[in-house]
């Protein structure tokens, strides 16, 4: 290439429009979906009534090894305005996360087995609540079964429409939603008892970059992975006095994503 053809092609590369940035409904900046994982009582408690005191709805990721008592529970959260959604009937992880486990070793599961637990789950949920559409989050965010990635098994399954797996503080601060794999949509959930600061600051990383962020929770104020009542409280204040950032269920970011990226 010449000294003269290259000068127009770089010429033509900057004359082209950038992609324009991605408008969230109702004039919001960015939009950020709260979700929890693993059925636990702490979300029930705590996390709950944090976020029904502040008209949030966030999404509740349940596996199968729940009581009927804590259905019934499930139950009227959902009917609240919250979403439920999948995490696999019994929770399979690697051997490595965790060991105590012995017959739930994706390490020992197949992609049949592993559809055929979600598909289960999916029955589960749809005695709990009746719906039928789905949001799926990767238990111990791990795709692989027996060494086999089953991402795409699942996408052409139809059994969940969207999938959220791990990520960290900033590689899950989504600026582009346009450009995501919906069945690999990655969250930051925080370790080490993060404060309300940490959280509050990975809010503002989403709301600056006008994208998309989805924060992933275990316990919220006791349990495990724990992110303490205060500091969780102080994350949705914090919401609560930034309107221009978008609170929404998972399902509903992402319905909203899928139907502005075409
Ligand atoms: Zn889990």
């Amino acid at each position: 290439m010449t000294s003269r053809t290259l000068f127009i092609a770089l010429w033509l590369v900057a004359c082209l429009p950038a992609q324009a940035q991605f408008k969230w409904p109702e004039g919001k900046q960015a939009a950020l979906a709260l979700t929890y994982d693993d059925a636990l009582h702490s979300q029930l408690d705590f996390a709950i009534p944090q976020l029904d005191a502040a008209k949030f709805k966030g999404t509740f990721f349940l596996k199968g090894e729940i009581t009927p008592a804590d259905m019934l529970r499930w139950r009227k959260v959902q009917r609240s305005g919250h979403e439920l959604g999948n995490h696999s009937v019994f929770h399979p992880c690697p051997r490595a996360m965790l060991p105590d486990r012995k017959n739930y070793f994706t390490d020992n599961y197949d992609v049949d087995r592993m559809l055929s637990e979600i598909a289960v789950m999916n029955n589960v949920l749809f005695g709990i609540d009746g719906v039928q559409a789905r949001t799926y989050s990767v238990p111990c965010s791990q795709m692989l079964v027996g060494g086999i990635d089953y991402t795409d098994a699942l996408r052409k399954s139809g059994l969940v429409k969207y999938v959220r797996t791990g990520g960290d503080a900033y590689r899950s601060v989504i600026a582009d939603p346009r450009k995501l794999d919906v069945f690999q949509i990655p969250s930051y959930g925080p370790v080490d008892h993060p404060d309300g600061k940490t959280l509050i600051a990975y809010a503002e990383r989403v709301r600056d970059a006008k994208g998309l962020g989805v924060l992933q929770f275990h316990g919220t104020g006791g349990d495990y992975l724990e992110v303490s009542s205060d500091a969780h409280r102080a994350l949705v204040e914090w919401l609560r006095n930034h309107p221009e950032v978008w609170v929404a269920t998972f399902q509903d970011v992402m319905d909203y994503v899928s139907a502005h990226s075409r």
